[in-house]
């Protein structure tokens, strides 16, 4: 065992906050890194200590990752965090972290490696017996070839970057006709986002569910599944809305997907805190589609059913030690969902809307959490993912859940951007999101800007009103007859009550 005393969080925003009271919690000091443009952030006020790590765009800040080492071997840190997204998934990161002695919370470089690559994780898994979506196994080279494959998988199909992720470098083929032009896009977008043009084609899963399954593992090969999470309401193949458990899962399903995410561990040899995502069909047949080597924005639903604190366990099992708890002692209780609050206008496009936080006030009451990193007054920087926060409700039972989660929507408070927030209430008041029947399509099958309608709250509906009676009162006053003293005779009562 290698005991942590000190962790630096190599990230920012609501997820180094989230690793930093885990920390707190169990006596670890924690350092913080910022940019020039994250100055102010809550990360930083919260950490033990802080270091500016430069300016602002990430290649100069938190993807540096030699600065960072050398800023842990200054303040005697023992082991480096990498969050989200910027390192977490960086298999050089992981090894230089580990050459310079510290320890890295997170799996080994080497699966990192073979699960960074969407190519190499299939065929890693495919000795293990996990269900595959159909489709090419190796990169394209010969297109000629790879469009003979394409149909006999049948159309529609993807094609896919390998070294994808965050939902870009994926391309939908609907007919043998577009296939030339849409290879051409995907080659040249998978070079220009991920420096890398294999691609390789996939059966694209009609009404597909994005369903994926949280497992920890530790280092003595100990593995087990904290259950799934349905992440099937998305806007460009990237999640907004999640909940755990899924409303269409039976337990044999449950348990059969378990199954397969261990295997899928087991391929790489996995440790730590990890997730494997499947598509699904609407007969629950499910298929491998990648391995998150870390941890998942979405994982708080996770922790809401399960009672274990995520972060805590990932350290612990960086640190060395067995899992406290086995398969049989896990149970889901209750239903938690997630909304992704993100500075984006879901009336024009969902594209960014970046600005100052002009109001903001957090929900509050029984069953809230509010993962953020910002308070009022606060800008939403343009370098980074414009997520704001993530609000999660929990529930004795989905319904309640759901109720809880609009509740809450309803007492946050944002002015001064676009939010999210109106259209993830939408979404949990529509019909399809109540019966569980809903798939990846949603937002393409019921959004559009209209579903927006403006709905005023008691205070508003006042204030209309009373502009309303205003309005009318100037049209009375210019239409009555003048008195014979010069005065209109239309009654100011109204006036008198403003
Ligand atoms: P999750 O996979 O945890 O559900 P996302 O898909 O939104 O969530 O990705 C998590 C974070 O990592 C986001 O901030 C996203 O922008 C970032 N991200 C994921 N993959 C990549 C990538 N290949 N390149 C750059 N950023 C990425
Ligand atoms: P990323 O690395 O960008 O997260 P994924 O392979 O996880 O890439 O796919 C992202 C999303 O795209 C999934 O959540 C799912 O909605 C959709 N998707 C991916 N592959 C398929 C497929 N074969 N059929 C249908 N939908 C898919
Ligand atoms: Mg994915």
């Amino acid at each position: 065992m290698k005991k942590i005393n000190k962790i630096l969080v190599a990230n920012r925003g609501e997820i180094a906050l989230r690793v930093m009271r885990s920390a707190k919690e169990m006596g670890i000091k924690t350092v913080a890194i910022f940019s020039t443009a994250d100055r102010e952030a809550l990360h930083v006020r919260f950490a033990d200590e802080a270091v500016w790590i430069g300016e602002a765009p990430s290649a100069e800040s938190y993807l540096k990752g030699e600065a960072i080492i050398a800023i842990c071997q200054q303040l005697d840190v023992d082991a480096i965090h990498p969050g989200y997204g910027f390192l977490s998934e960086n298999a050089t990161f992981a090894r230089q972290v580990a050459e310079a002695g510290l320890t890295f919370i997170g799996p080994s470089p080497e699966a990192i490696e073979v699960m960074g690559s969407k190519l190499a994780a299939k065929e890693a898994v495919s000795k293990f017996d996990v269900p595959l979506v159909p489709g090419t196994p190796s990169a394209i080279t010969d297109r000629a070839a790879a469009k003979k494959i394409a149909k006999e998988i049948g159309y529609p199909i993807l094609i896919k970057a390998s070294a994808g992720g965050g939902g870009k470098g994926m391309r939908l083929v609907e007919k043998e006709e577009d296939f030339d032009e849409q290879m051409e896009r995907a080659v040249s977008e998978a070079v220009s986002a991920f420096g890398d043009d294999s691609v390789f084609i996939e059966k694209y899963i009609t009404s597909p569910k994005h369903i994926e399954i949280q497992i920890l593992g530790d280092q003595a090969g100990n593995l087990v599944y904290l259950f799934e999470r349905e992440c099937s309401i998305q806007r460009r193949h990237q999640k907004v809305i999640e909940e755990a458990p899924s409303a269409v899962l039976t337990p044999a399903v449950r348990q059969a997907m378990g199954d397969a995410a261990i295997k899928v561990a087991q391929a790489c040899n996995y440790y730590n805190a990890g997730t494997v995502e499947f598509v699904m069909d609407e007969q629950l047949n499910f298929y491998f589609l990648e391995m998150n080597t870390r941890l998942q924005v979405e994982h708080p639903v996770t922790e809401m059913i399960t009672g274990i604190d995520l972060v805590k366990e990932q350290i612990k099992i960086a640190q060395g030690e067995s899992l406290s708890f086995q398969q049989e002692d896990l149970q889901i209780r209750g239903h938690a969902l997630e909304v992704r609050v993100y500075a984006e206008d879901p009336k024009n496009n969902f594209l960014p809307d970046i600005g100052q936080l002009k109001t903001y006030v957090r929900p509050q009451g029984l069953g809230v959490r509010v993962d953020d990193g910002f308070e009022q007054g606060m800008e939403i920087p343009i370098y980074y993912d414009p997520m704001i926060a993530k609000l999660v409700a929990f529930g004795k039972d989905r319904t309640e859940a759901i109720a809880r989660m609009r509740r809450a929507i309803a007492e946050y408070k944002i002015t001064g951007i676009e939010t999210t927030l109106p259209f993830c209430d939408f979404v949990l008041g529509h019909e399809a999101f109540v019966s569980g029947k809903f798939d990846t399509n949603f937002v393409q099958k019921f959004f559009t800007p209209a579903s927006l309608q403006v709905t005023l709250t008691q205070e508003e509906i006042e204030v209309v009103s009373i502009v309303a009676a205003k309005l009318l009162e100037a049209r009375q006053a210019t239409t009555a007859q003048p008195s014979p003293n010069g005065v209109a005779t239309t009654s100011n009562w109204r006036k008198n009550r403003v």
